[in-house]
């Protein structure tokens, strides 16, 4: 066993040995109907996912959607029922989860520029209810979470399908070709989705009524995904009309819902009618970035937001930001800084975006702005410690982060900035105690593996200083093992 492994699963241990709170059981057996069907083991499982993904995930609320323990123990319950059948599975590709309040759009020149391009004309903007990025982030709308969890969307479930394309994901590439390893369950997937799939497609051109989403007729990874949310949510009908998909996927999930699940409460959740042609919950609702490129037809409605005001621009500029667009980032922070001058956040998250661009004084520019604002923005803060690291003033840099620590002595990043500071100031003792602390959240944090390394190696600790660099180097192959 690792290190890491060792180090996280021994945080996960912690968090498990605390009782599960009592509204978060509440939550699940409100909001995940399978729930309460479920064998007391496999419920057990259901808890387990949930505890380890609400705490280790970076839970992100967009548009000013302030997220509650309940929404994510919602969204987390709904994602664990993918990893029943698997052991000390949870999504480690999946940092981030961001969640919207409602359907939102990407407008044509982001999704041009993102994904290449239609070659076909503009591309209208699009209503997505959802989307799953190659290697994380998950986005999601939570008001069609709200309505799956209210029974308003029967036979639907957006977060089993976003996750779905995330274990579709762990191969390499969203496609349709699952991470199987065992070769005669991989051949069976093969034949009978190339089956399923044609089968599909061909009822939906014609028209014809669906038992699986028609959406699933996009490509083969919505395929998947879409046979994923009728696995889960209509398990005994999938069994009747698609017997063979249905024992598949019972092998690839490990799984069987038909046998907890008794047929009146199936029946409860079954929709009034088969998904008929293209229908309201089809393309154009929820999209993956391959699906953006495709351009087409696509349905609009009269409640989407328009992407004008500031909180608009902030939300795709975090997004941008997360997925390493740094230069779209700061042009979308710009913008929600013009409307709305007075969000200090927006300064502040501009100045991290400055950073990864390697425009120091732009950051350090952008800090102080949000400091004039609110003098103890403590984001803003750290995010000053950072550049005054960076520019070589390491005493102003030790003050802003203790100031921040002092507020927060859980901050992870403020401990491996102030590590820094310290060992700079040659305090290579506490520097290794703030290493530490970092270390013992994030144990897979390559830099903070390096900085540790060095500052053990500045104490003569020289076998600690290659345990930590050799970890930092596997980790980031960048990080030179040798450079002791
Ligand atoms: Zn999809």
């Amino acid at each position: 066993m690792s290190i890491f492994t060792w180090w996280r699963d021994g945080r996960r241990r912690r968090w498990l040995d605390q009782a599960f709170p009592d509204a978060w059981l509440d939550t699940l057996n409100a909001n995940i109907w399978q729930y309460e069907c479920l064998p007391t083991e496999t419920q057990r499982k259901i808890r387990k996912c949930v505890t380890i993904m609400v705490r280790e995930k970076t839970w992100v609320g967009c548009k000013g959607l302030k997220l509650s323990e309940g929404m994510k123990v919602t969204i987390a319950g709904k994602a664990s029922l993918l990893l029943l059948g698997v052991e000390d599975f949870y999504f480690g590709a999946v940092q981030s989860i961001l969640v919207h309040p409602a359907a939102y759009v990407h407008q044509p020149q982001a999704t041009i520029n993102l994904f290449g391009g239609s070659g076909s004309g503009p591309v209208g903007p699009r209503a997505i209810l959802g989307e799953s990025w190659s290697r994380g982030p998950v986005v999601l709308s939570w008001r069609e979470i709200e309505a799956e969890s209210r029974g308003q969307r029967l036979g639907r479930n957006l977060v089993v399908h976003e996750f779905a394309h995330q274990l579709d994901d762990i191969n390499g590439g969203m496609d349709g070709d699952l991470p199987i390893f065992e070769h005669a369950l991989r051949k069976r997937w093969e034949e009978i989705s190339e089956m399923e799939y044609t089968r599909h497609l061909g009822a939906v051109q014609r028209g014809q009524p669906t038992l699986l989403d028609p959406y699933g007729a996009t490509n083969r990874a919505e395929f998947f995904s879409v046979a994923s949310e009728t696995f889960f949510e209509q398990p005994h009908r999938l069994h009747q009309e698609h017997p063979e998909l249905h024992a598949v996927l019972q092998d690839f999930y490990r799984i069987d819902l038909t046998r907890w699940i008794p047929s009146h409460v199936a029946r409860q959740r079954q929709p009034a009618s088969v998904s008929q042609g293209a229908n309201e919950h089809s393309a154009g609702q929820r999209g993956e970035p391959t699906d953006a490129a495709a351009g087409g037809a696509l349905p609009e409605f009269s409640e989407l937001p328009e992407l004008q005001n500031a909180d608009d621009y902030f939300t795709r500029a975090v997004s941008f930001f997360l997925d390493g667009l740094a230069e779209q980032a700061v042009h979308d922070f710009t913008r929600a800084r013009e409307l709305n001058p007075n969000d200090g956040e927006a300064h502040q998250q501009r100045a991290l975006a400055w950073l990864e661009l390697g425009e120091i004084d732009q950051a350090r520019e952008d800090c102080q702005q949000a400091l004039t604002l609110d003098p103890r923005d403590h984001d803003a803060l750290r995010t000053r410690g950072s550049v005054l690291l960076l520019q070589g003033e390491f005493s102003a840099a030790l003050n802003d982060l203790n100031r921040v620590l002092d507020h927060d002595n859980r901050d992870v990043k403020a401990y491996y900035f102030r590590g820094r500071a310290r060992a700079a100031l040659g305090e290579p003792a506490q520097a290794i105690a703030d290493f530490n602390e970092a270390l013992a959240v994030h144990p897979h944090w390559p830099q903070a593996l390096l900085q540790r390394g060095l500052a053990h190696h500045a104490l003569g600790h020289e076998k600690r200083a290659r345990t930590d660099l050799a970890k930092a180097h596997h980790l980031n192959p960048e990080i030179d093992a040798e450079t002791l």
